[in-house]
């Protein structure tokens, strides 16, 4: 079985996660969504529970994605799962430097591992869960931009300015 990593922490799923999914779920037989549950940006909006449940939701369509929590190297949630390939989304230019030295790192702890990268198509380049919270949080509209499903969790979570 053709496993692939898609890693992250989703806070929340975006319409462009979801855009990577759906073409990485075609290149694999299985893909794993690795939700990171302790990130280094400060205060998640969304616990991993949530963050957890909005990923089930979001790809509940699509019967070759599963998603697991991890808090540990991805080179190791990669090889407990028995995959070589992780999955990567690639949005603007400034993406590039942070990608180039995780994925030289990860194929420094383990050479097996392959880095891919995928472009989302050209109307998900310039979103970001980051921005997706700062423009809900003021008021602006950000429906195309998450599933209705999140649309409805942000509007709990989120008192608009
Ligand atoms: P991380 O904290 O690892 O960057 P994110 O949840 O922000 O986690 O992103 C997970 C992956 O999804 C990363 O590879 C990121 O580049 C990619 N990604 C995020 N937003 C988009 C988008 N709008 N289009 C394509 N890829 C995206």
């Amino acid at each position: 079985m053709n496993t692939a990593i898609y890693p992250g922490s989703f806070d929340p799923v975006t319409n462009g996660h979801l855009d990577i999914i759906a073409r990485a779920s075609s290149i694999f037989d299985e893909l794993i969504i690795g939700l990171v549950s302790e990130t280094n940006k400060e205060n998640s909006l969304f616990s991993v529970k949530e963050r957890e449940d909005m990923l089930m939701e979001s790809t509940k369509s699509i019967p070759s994605v599963r998603v697991k929590t991890f808090n540990s190297l991805l080179v190791d949630f990669a090889k407990e799962n028995g995959s070589k390939m992780v999955v990567r989304g690639l949005r603007a230019f400034s993406d590039y430097e942070y990608e180039f030295k995780m994925s030289l790192m990860n194929r420094n702890l383990d050479d097996s591992i392959v880095t891919l990268f995928m472009m989302p198509h050209q109307s998900y380049t310039h979103i970001s869960s980051s921005i997706v919270k700062e423009v809900f949080s003021f008021g602006g509209d950000v429906k195309n931009y998450v599933p209705e499903y999140v649309h409805d969790k942000l509007r709990k979570k989120i008192e608009v300015k």
